[in-house]
């Protein structure tokens, strides 16, 4: 079970006939800990009391439909997650919607297939170039074809509804991050007068913002919560790399690109955090830093209705 933690803010209540969005897992794609790690990240008391699923969202619209952000092996954990804030334990999902095809993001899956769910016509909303990897990943392609899964296509910026009365639609943007397998996309899900980006991956802020800061880049895309990648804290991180060439912004970066906030800011947190990064501890003085700012770090468990009250 999980341990209870100390939401740094507002806890929305699930009421039927709400676009309601619950953070169902705020860790890098290894989660933490993370398997193979012998550090005291990974093996010391906090690794026991506060663990961390892989990113997702679970997402309930206004027809009282079930939607997920990313398919994580620890769904099952998540879907525990899910039922504290419901109060009862969500049915299988009526849509799935994937950033992009790094382990985290859909390793969960096959838990759809007959061995476990039993699902059919999940509908899974995707880029071409994730469907591409889907269909040409022989235990995914094989979910495909038993009707498990169907994959619907979306295009760049256009915003898609993934059930017709849900109440909100969600907006691929795609975002610059390294792809062996697939192109990548935050996503947008717009709700009643309240909008939330989901970005849990990107390279850098250079080629995401093109010359932007990232308060006018936000700001163009209309949003009031953002769910930002937090990967790293800092570059000291991953020994022995360049930090031009770590793979994702560290939070001090973007902490130095924002500031503090300001008023008419949107809400920011901080996820896809690496075993390795202090803000997994709630009591680390980064995460005091980050909450000085004015700014959040999210837990399981966090969420949001999207509507203006
Ligand atoms: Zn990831
Ligand atoms: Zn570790
Ligand atoms: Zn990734």
């Amino acid at each position: 079970m999980l341990t209870p933690r100390d939401y740094d803010h507002k806890i929305a209540r699930h009421l039927v006939g709400e676009v309601s969005v619950t953070i169902l897992g705020t860790a890098q794609d290894g989660g933490f800990p993370q398997l193979g790690c012998q550090k005291n990240c990974c093996t010391g008391e906090l690794a026991k009391t506060h663990q961390r699923f892989p990113v997702s969202l679970g997402i309930t619209g206004k027809d009282g439909s079930y939607h997920l952000v990313e398919a994580s092996r620890m769904m099952p954990q998540q879907f525990q997650v899910w039922e504290q804030h419901l109060g009862h334990y969500p049915p299988v999902p009526n849509s799935i919607s994937l950033t992009h095809a790094h382990l985290g993001h859909v390793d969960g899956l096959g838990l759809l297939g007959k061995e476990v769910m039993g699902a059919s016509g999940v509908n899974v909303h995707c880029s071409e170039s994730v469907s591409q990897f889907i269909n040409r990943t022989p235990a995914y392609a094989a979910l495909v074809e038993q009707g498990v899964i169907s994959l619907s296509i979306w295009n760049e910026g256009d915003a898609y509804s993934p059930s017709s009365e849900c109440g909100f639609s969600v907006r691929p943007i795609e975002i610059p991050h390294r792809s062996e397998f697939s192109d990548c996309h935050a996503l947008v899900i717009e709700g009643d007068g309240v909008n939330l980006l989901f970005m849990p991956d990107h390279d850098s802020w250079s080629e995401t913002l093109n010359r932007q800061s990232i308060r006018d880049w936000l700001s163009r895309l209309n949003v009031d919560i953002v769910l930002l990648d937090g990967t790293f804290w800092s570059a000291d991180e991953l020994p022995h790399r360049d930090m031009n060439e770590i793979p994702h912004p560290p939070v001090t970066e973007t902490l130095e690109r924002l500031g503090p906030k300001r008023q008419g800011d949107p809400e920011i947190l901080f996820l896809h955090l690496n075993h390795t990064n202090p803000l997994c501890n709630p009591k680390s003085k980064q995460c005091e830093d980050v909450h000085s700012s004015g700014w959040s770090v999210a837990n399981e468990g966090d969420s949001f209705t999207l509507e203006r009250l």
